[in-house]
Formats: C-alpha cells, sequence, structure tokens
C-alpha cells in the first residue's frame, strides 16, 4: 500500500508521515532528504550540473541508501549534514534539474516495490504515485510553518532569526511552486488538512481515521 503526503516545508508533513508509518507498520520514506542527500554528494564531489552525461554516470553509480531511520552516503551516516545550510537552500534548485528528479523518483519507486510505505514529498501524489492508495495534502500558514522551521533550527542554534526562517521558507515555497517540473502541488484527488491550528496528534488521528474508514 502506498499512502502519500505532500506540502510545503514547514506543514508537518515530516513528524505526521513518521508517525502514520509506525502506527500502520509501514515503511517511512522522507523523499526531501534524498533530495538533500543528492544534493550533498554533487556538491562534496564538485559534480557541474551543467553536464548532463556526466550527471548521468554520477547518479547511475552514486552510494546512496536509504532506511527509515537513516541516509548513507559512501557508507557513512549524512542525517545531520543535509540538514544544514547551504545544503537546504540549494536542495531546492539542484531539485529542478531534470536528471536529479528522474534519479530520485526512480530511487523512490523501488523502495516502495517490496515495501507499505508512507511516502512524504512535494510530488508523490501527482508525479511518484499517482495511483497511491491515499493522498494527503498538508498545509498552514507561512507564520506557522516558519515559527516551526525555527523552533526546529535553534536546537542546533545556528544563530538564525525567526524572520529569516520565515523568509527562506518563502522563497524555498516559491521555488518549489513555480518549477516547471513536478512542482509542489495538491492533487485533485487528496485530501487538505490545514495544520496552523491543530496539534500534530489531531492531524495524525485524522489521517489514520480517513485510512481505516475508506479501508
Ligand atoms: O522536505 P524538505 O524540506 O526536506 O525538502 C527539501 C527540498 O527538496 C524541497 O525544498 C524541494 O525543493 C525538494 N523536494 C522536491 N520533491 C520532493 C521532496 C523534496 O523537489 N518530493
Amino acid at each position: 500500500m502506498i499512502i502519500a503526503i505532500d506540502g510545503p516545508a514547514g506543514a508537518g508533513k515530516s513528524t505526521v508521515a513518521r508517525k502514520v508509518s509506525e502506527i500502520l507498520g509501514f515503511m517511512f520514506i522522507d523523499t526531501g532528504a534524498i533530495y538533500r542527500a543528492v544534493t550533498y554528494s554533487l556538491i562534496k564531489d564538485n559534480i557541474n550540473l551543467g553536464n548532463k552525461e556526466e550527471l548521468e554516470c554520477y547518479l547511475n553509480r552514486i552510494d546512496l541508501i536509504y532506511t527509515s531511520d537513516h541516509i548513507y552516503f559512501q557508507g557513512s551516516i549524512i542525517d545531520r549534514e543535509i540538514r544544514e545550510e547551504p545544503i537546504s537552500s540549494k536542495t531546492s534548485d539542484y531539485s529542478k534539474n531534470p536528471v536529479i528528479r528522474s534519479f530520485a523518483t526512480g530511487f523512490q519507486r523501488k523502495l516502495a516495490e517490496n515495501n507499505d510505505v508512507v511516502m512524504e514529498g512535494r510530488d508523490i501524489g501527482t508525479v511518484v504515485f499517482p495511483n497511491a492508495d491515499f493522498k494527503f495534502f498538508l498545509t498552514a500558514s507561512h507564520e506557522v510553518r516558519g515559527r516551526r522551521r525555527y523552533k526546529e533550527l535553534k536546537k542546533s542554534d545556528n544563530g538564525v532569526s525567526l524572520e529569516e526562517t520565515i523568509e527562506a521558507i518563502r522563497i524555498r515555497d516559491k521555488n518549489d511552486s513555480n518549477r516547471e517540473l513536478a512542482p509542489l502541488k495538491k492533487a485533485a484527488d487528496a485530501v487538505e488538512i490545514d495544520t496552523s491550528n491543530i496539534g500534530i496528534d489531531q492531524v495524525i488521528d485524522a489521517i489514520i481515521g480517513y485510512i481505516r474508514m475508506e479501508d
């Protein structure tokens, strides 16, 4: 079974999707982490995005392993590195690239071949799995999403302000929603949940309730 949870940065997708996957006993797949890891490795290895063949060749051989708990590049866990700047802002640029999107989409589909999955991202219900069994689209105001991301970032004490965080989210949303390929968009048949004024537990209950009712 495939459950798709899409939405913009800070809408609560990861927390909700992870919890829903635990309740159902499914594999949790954070596709943003995959785009981040690809961006991280391309920057680390100095790969030129302008050279399509070189990029394809690199991605064909990339040593990337995703599990529900960690993401590995060449055998090392890179969970922390992919959340740091400049990877966060660069990922939004890199994920516009058709070769990178095609690689990531294939990688995600493969993960779901032998597993029931809860997959979260931007284009899961529209492009990766248009026939997903269940589709949800989480939203929240810029302000609320900025505050959530700020709280997360503050844990690592990296000195960014709330205003900078809200602005970074606004730019990333604009980038993600306006790109030509697989933009951030609600699938016509997705259930939309605005998480601005409800707790994460209520969102999880709503999703589980919906799945159990329809299943
Ligand atoms: O979900 P997260 O904020 O970690 O995603 C990082 C970036 O990866 C997004 O801003 C977006 O540009 C890209 N992404 C994407 N398609 C997905 C998931 C993430 O383009 N399915």
